[in-house]
């Protein structure tokens, strides 16, 4: 009787403890979540960051409730999507611009060409002709002068295929903000520092960019004299890399 009794009491206790513990994990929950949403609300409202590493990591471990609370107060998954790529690319940026450029490799999405586009799918991708009806041609040219590998996507499984073939050490990404963010995702499960770059406007053609903002990003190295000289530029380039992580996401629409 007195062993039945001491397991019972013993069980007892456990689960008095597990169940502390359950609501203290609850409440701790409910109080990150509810300062990311402050800190998310200052985000929308000023475009600028707090504590941008302790909102990676809790954006990552509470996205689905965090996403809850926002429709719920009718805001659009696009915010929260925009500042989730924001904050990667800021994370991600000095370790990316450690990576040599010619260990580096761009991804940009076939619709940003000219409706007219006379280029020809091949192996490694749309080859551009350098027709100039767009400014991938430039955006190749520089990227390919730099040292960067530059392929146009005809498709999303292409990517991978690219990668496993040239194993780039860091990659930019461009597109719509959907795939921006799944190409993050996909990096960092295979570890490649990246940064996504997003389409002014999506669409299946003809999509808008910020070419001059791809061009920052493409500059960012840690070798400032190297890229001063290779880019003949005048700008500063701290003004440069600035604009890679803040330009664009400073002001969430
Ligand atoms: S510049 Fe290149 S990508 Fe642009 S339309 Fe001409 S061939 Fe196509």
């Amino acid at each position: 009787m007195d062993l039945i009794e001491t397991i019972t009491s013993t069980f007892s206790f456990l689960a008095t403890i597990l169940g502390s513990l359950l609501l203290i994990a609850l409440l701790l929950s409910i109080v990150i979540i509810v300062i990311v949403l402050i800190l998310l609300a200052y985000s929308f409202k000023t475009g600028n960051f707090l504590f941008p590493n302790v909102m990676i990591i809790s954006l990552v471990f509470f996205e689905g409730p965090i996403r809850a609370v926002l429709r719920l107060l009718r805001i659009d998954d696009s915010r929260m999507d925009r500042i989730s790529i924001y904050l990667r690319n800021k994370a991600m940026c000095p370790t990316f611009r450690k990576i040599p450029y010619t260990e580096r490799a761009i991804f940009i999405p076939q619709c940003v060409r000219s409706i007219n586009c006379p280029a020809r799918l091949s192996p490694e991708g749309i080859k551009c002709k350098d027709c100039g009806q767009c400014r991938v041609s430039e955006a190749r040219k520089f990227a390919e002068g730099l040292g960067y590998k530059f392929f146009i996507v005809p498709g999303s499984s292409f990517i991978i295929r690219m990668i496993k073939q040239y194993q780039p050490k860091a990659i930019i990404g461009v597109g719509c903000l959907c795939e921006v963010k799944e190409g993050l995702d996909l990096m960092h499960k295979y570890k490649i520092p990246s940064i996504g770059v997003m389409l002014d406007h999506s669409g299946c053609v003809a999509t808008t960019l910020n070419w001059d903002k791809l061009f920052d990003v493409m500059k960012v190295s840690e070798n400032k004299v190297g890229i001063m000289s290779s880019i003949g530029s005048n700008m500063p380039m701290e003004d440069s890399i600035c604009n890679t992580c803040g330009e664009g996401c400073r002001k969430i629409p």
